[in-house]
């Protein structure tokens, strides 16, 4: 895909109103930076969210996560290709028959949109990895799922950044690895537990860094972008 964009960086619209995502993409560059849409605002708002940012030239990544059937999630991801995202995922754990599923349905139909997995949600610890019955140490199973994944042969995965080195070393320098939890030094913690700054995220291996609320939240949110691009 020859793109508008050459930027590493995916703003997260973690907003809960049209107005608000339209008013938050009006302040921000399309050659600066990419989009994410969650399942916060596609579930309130449907494919119309995607078109408001399309049509202000933004290439977007929708981050429904799809985990279900071989066939209802391959359909779920041509559905979402054929809205014209960038990028879109599912959760790796989906097995390797339903990511094999998804990527043939978008090689048949000649789809450039990206196809990347969730190995283990950042939010998991070794505790509530047990309760699901995952007895391997994390690392162990995130390692697992993005090889997976490759063996798929899906574009590449979500993952902390304090997973990145270790992900390229095992999986090579084409399978791209999206990662969220980013702050600058004056930034906010916020909620996030493990944080990385984009400059060690990239030195480390991410290819994409999802940016929420260290953008959203600045009183300019285009010049936060700027500052942001000029660190790395
Ligand atoms: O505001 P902040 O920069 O923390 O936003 C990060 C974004 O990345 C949010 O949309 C969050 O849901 C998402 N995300 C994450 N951790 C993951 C996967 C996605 O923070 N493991």
């Amino acid at each position: 895909m020859s793109s508008l964009c050459q930027s590493p960086i995916i703003v997260a619209m973690d907003k809960s109103s049209l107005v608000e995502v339209q008013t938050l993409a009006d302040s921000l560059d399309p050659t600066k930076c990419r989009l994410k849409v969650g399942k916060q605002l596609f579930t309130r708002y449907g494919p119309a969210v995607i078109a408001e940012l399309h049509k202000r030239d933004f290439e977007v990544f929708l981050d429904l996560k799809f985990h279900d059937i071989p066939n209802t999630t391959a359909q779920a991801v041509l559905a979402s290709a054929d809205m014209g995202v960038w990028m879109v995922n599912v959760h790796a754990s989906v097995g390797l028959d339903a990511m094999q599923l998804a990527k043939r349905y978008l090689q048949e139909g000649n789809y450039d949109t990206l196809l990347i997995a969730v190995t283990v949600l950042t939010s998991m610890t070794q505790a509530s990895l047990q309760q699901i019955g995952v007895d391997a140490d994390i690392n162990t199973q995130v390692q697992r799922l993005a090889q997976l994944t490759q063996q798929a042969g899906l574009d590449g995965v979500v993952c902390s950044a304090q997973e990145s080195k270790m992900l390229k070393e095992v999986c090579g320098t084409g399978f791209k690895l999206v990662t969220p939890g980013i702050r600058l030094p004056e930034d906010s913690q916020d909620d996030q537990k493990r944080i990385c700054t984009p400059a060690q995220a990239l030195a480390d291996g991410s290819d994409y860094l999802v940016i929420g609320r260290s953008i959203t939240q600045a009183q300019d949110p285009n010049q936060k972008l700027d500052r942001i691009l000029n660190s790395i």
